[in-house]
């Protein structure tokens, strides 16, 4: 029992009690006999749904209230504030928690003040990149999902960042969740750790094919769910969950197809709803609405009325969690979902139905099936414990040859073993700059025997493939500036340096400073500088350079408090006697976009005509040699990136996000995550550029600035002031007030009558503007003439 726990801090139990925890899960109190509350290191390779999150707290609560400080590793971003939520009921016991949200260079000194800290491990890499203070003041590391250590692509970042906690703190305890894995003794071998392994879960649950008219359940029993003509496998399945009054969890492969599946379970669902639950639903579906005014929102209203909704990575977060909430309170009884969150979020249902097994995979360049890990994952979601008697996880097959290959492939299979991806050409690249950068080696012995520690080496047992990648990315390296090697030694340039901070793949960094070493050299334009790839690409036209203003960008200068040294570094950059190289906003958005930071936005079919054409259009503001035609895979990614930075320059060019959603086919929660992506890159691009000395420091930064706010440029200085943003920086403007300057200096009824006579938030506008007395008490609404015509 948790009162019987002596190392927690006081009223914890009874806090716990108070959440219906009267006593332990056989795994949770396995965990603790193996001394997880006393500091000891431990692995928990347990199902899904089984309490992991428990083992995380207590062993984070002892170490606290040891003196300890603890950090809480979550795989992906929008884990973290609901895993800091859920930490926060701790706080009336004293205990401090903190979600690091901050960009990757910066090393949120804060934090050292707070008992629990979440970050995803990329977070974490990037502030043990920038020596934040309080890292080696842990004392506890969870790392949440560590089977992910498997994943090609964020796994190596996880599994060099434990190693580098590890080094920095050797007496750091570190609990490791998984999902069962068979080879989980491995994982704890590497980290010395403990190993708790159990199949226990704290309801039955029973796998499925569904086949003809009956589901075939593992232990030999069968369920007749018929499917008539006129229906599908789902609706008849969700129909029948809800006959039994219980709910139905829809994995498919696709935001498409979790959006379209949600409409055609509305109609199911919508027939068996009562006046009370339809008119509940009306009310949620009007929050919904009113959270944001795109299609997404209202789409995902219309199937909320319903009783059915839609839940993937796409949704703004408040939808998420209100869909989330409606379903574990019974009031929706169909979500259709895309596996992506299905790891993390707590939404357990009487049914789970998969009804993709498949989903296309561009490497593999087909349809490919989930692995076994996966799938058992969204399985683990069945049953709701002391609601059902069991739940049931049922995959979908319209034959009998793929009943058995399902039975085969996943009821009856072992989930595959965690295998190491640390020694791919890309992870170490990445990795082996930071560990240089941030002095933990200095040569390459040094590297090696840091590399010894990862459970790449504690797998494999043999370093030959390590030695051989570290060669070559070490010349890679060298060969790019990044890193100087004098005898033994190797040192990280000041570029390396500024490439490990920015969280820059090294490989971004070199495609970003080769784009905009393409600009410096083009501006003096000789023939031979760019040989057989010669395009035409006019030195900037003295009218772009009017129109795109630097009279804008140094007034913007002025009133930026953040980064003052740059900027003023950046200024005396410009060389006044010739026109300087500038590259377009387009152009740099392209250059970010084909980064192998930036995940690019697909062609979808007809995208090759219009972006090809849209490609000849723009062919002058490329940084860099554009491929040919017939350079099939480099011309399509070239498309691909073009079609990003698109989108991102219909952001800036304040174009409505309902309307970008729609051009692009993508979800709000896309166009914020290209947004931030593109915004954090920019950054970058402007350290690079200002550590290189050039002369486009200035324009990257102001296509920067576009990003951040998503306006225009002559709307820069006004959507730089804290509660203005894109729209209403545009209607100050369209009222006559241009700038932070007019925003001061204009009559307050007219600031007033710009904003729609919003008094409160016109108020706190004219205060963060700095205008000497903000108040409005006795100042009446002055609509101006372009006001009133807008
Ligand atoms: P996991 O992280 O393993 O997927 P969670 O930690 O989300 O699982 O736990 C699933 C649910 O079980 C949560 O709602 C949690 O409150 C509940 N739970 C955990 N431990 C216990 C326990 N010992 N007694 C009762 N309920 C528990």
């Amino acid at each position: 029992k948790p009162a019987e726990i002596p190392e927690l801090p006081p009223g914890v139990d009874d806090q716990l009690a108070g959440e219906g925890i009267e006593s332990l899960y056989p795994p949770q109190a396995e965990a603790v006999e193996a001394g997880l509350t006393k500091g000891e290191s431990l692995v928990a390779s347990v199902p899904t749904a089984s309490g992991k999150t428990l083992i995380a707290e207590l062993a984070m609560l002892s170490a606290i209230q040891r003196g300890g400080k603890a950090l809480y590793i979550v795989p992906l971003r929008a884990l973290a504030s609901e895993k800091k939520t859920e930490f926060e009921r701790w706080e009336e016991y004293g205990i401090s928690v903190g979600v690091s949200t901050g960009n990757y260079e910066s090393s949120e000194e804060w934090l050292a003040s707070r008992d629990i800290i979440v970050a995803t491990s990329e977070k974490v890499d990037s502030l043990v990149r920038n020596n934040a203070g309080w890292i080696d003041q842990l004392s506890c590391v969870v790392a949440d999902e560590v089977h992910l250590v498997d994943d090609r692509n964020r796994g190596p970042t996880l599994e060099v960042t434990l190693a580098k906690l590890r080094r920095i703190n050797p007496g750091l305890q570190v609990v490791a969740l998984s999902a069962t894995v068979g080879n989980a003794g491995e994982i704890a071998d590497w980290l010395d750790a403990e190993l708790v392994h159990s199949e226990w879960r704290p309801i039955d649950l029973r796998m499925g094919v569904h086949f003809g008219n009956a589901i075939n359940f593992d232990d030999g029993s069968q369920r007749e769910v018929p499917v008539d003509r006129s229906q599908r496998q789902t609706e008849a399945l969700v129909g029948d969950t809800l006959d039994e009054g219980g709910s139905t969890l829809v994995f498919v492969n696709s935001r498409r197809n979790a959006e379209s599946a949600a409409k055609r379970q509305g109609g199911v669902v919508e027939r068996r709803l009562d006046d009370d639950e339809k008119a509940e639903l009306q009310d949620l579906a009007e929050e919904i609405r009113s959270v944001s005014d795109t299609e997404t929102s209202d789409d995902l209203a219309d199937c909320v009325e319903n009783g059915s909704a839609f839940h993937h990575a796409g949704l703004a977060s408040e939808h998420r969690s209100l869909v989330e909430d409606a379903f574990r309170d019974r009031l929706l009884k169909v979500i259709c979902a895309t596996p992506t969150l299905a790891a993390g979020v707590n939404t357990p249902s009487r049914r789970v139905i998969i009804r993709d097994w498949r989903r296309y995979d561009g490497e593999f360049g087909g349809m490919k099936p989930l692995d076994v890990l996966e799938i058992h994952q969204m399985c683990g979601r069945a049953g709701r414990p002391g609601l059902d008697p069991y739940g049931e996880a049922v995959l979908l097959s319209k034959d009998a040859d793929t009943m058995d290959e399902l039975f085969e492939r996943y009821v009856w299979a072992d989930p595959e073993p965690v295998r190491s991806k640390l020694a791919a050409e890309p992870a170490l690249r990445t990795h082996l700059l930071a560990t240089i950068s941030s002095g933990f080696a200095n040569s390459r012995e040094g590297l090696l025997e840091f590399l010894d520690a990862t459970l790449y080496a504690t797998q494999t047992g043999d370093d030959g493939r390590l030695s051989t990648v570290t060669d070559t990315v070490l010349d890679y390296l060298e060969a790019n500036d990044f890193i100087e090697r004098e005898d033994e030694t190797i040192r990280a340039t000041n570029i390396g340096h500024t490439v490990s901070r920015l969280y820059l793949d090294p490989m971004s960094a070199a495609e970003i400073i080769d784009g905009l070493r393409y600009a410096e050299e083009d501006r003096g334009k000789d023939e031979q500088s760019t040989g057989e790839s010669h395009r035409e690409r006019p030195a900037a036209e003295p009218e772009k350079v009017e129109t795109d203003g630097f009279v804008s960008a140094s007034d913007l200068v002025g009133d930026e408090t953040e980064d003052e040294t740059t900027e003023t570094e950046a200024e005396s950059d410009v060389d006044e006697t010739q026109p300087p190289a500038r590259p377009t906003p387009l152009g740099l958005y392209h250059l970010v976009s084909r980064t192998p930071d930036m995940y690019e936005l697909y062609l979808k079919s007809g995208d090759r005509e219009t972006y090809t054409e849209i490609c000849y259009e723009h062919e002058a503001e490329f940084l860099g040699r554009m491929p040919s035609e017939y350079e099939d895979v480099a011309f399509e990614d070239w498309l691909s990136a073009l079609k990003t930075a698109k989108l991102l320059d219909d952001w800036a060019s304040e174009v409505d996000e309902d309307r970008i959603t729609e051009r692009y086919g993508v979800g709000p929660g896309d166009i914020r995550g290209k947004v931030e992506t593109a915004d954090w890159l920019l950054g970058a691009a402007e350290q690079l550029a200002g550590t290189l000395e050039f002369s486009s420091t200035i324009a990257v930064r102001e296509a920067k600035k576009r990003i951040e706010y998503g306006v225009r440029e002559e709307l820069l200085d006004l959507a730089g002031v804290r509660n203005v943003g894109r729209k209403r920086a545009r209607r100050l403007f369209e009222a006559g007030i241009e700038s932070r300057a007019d925003l001061r200096n204009t009559e307050k009824g007219v600031v007033l009558g710009a904003l729609r006579g919003r008094r409160k938030t016109t108020e706190t506008i004219l205060e963060n503007v700095g205008r000497e007395d903000p108040s409005l008490d006795g100042v009446d609404e002055v609509e101006t003439e372009t006001a009133a015509v807008a």
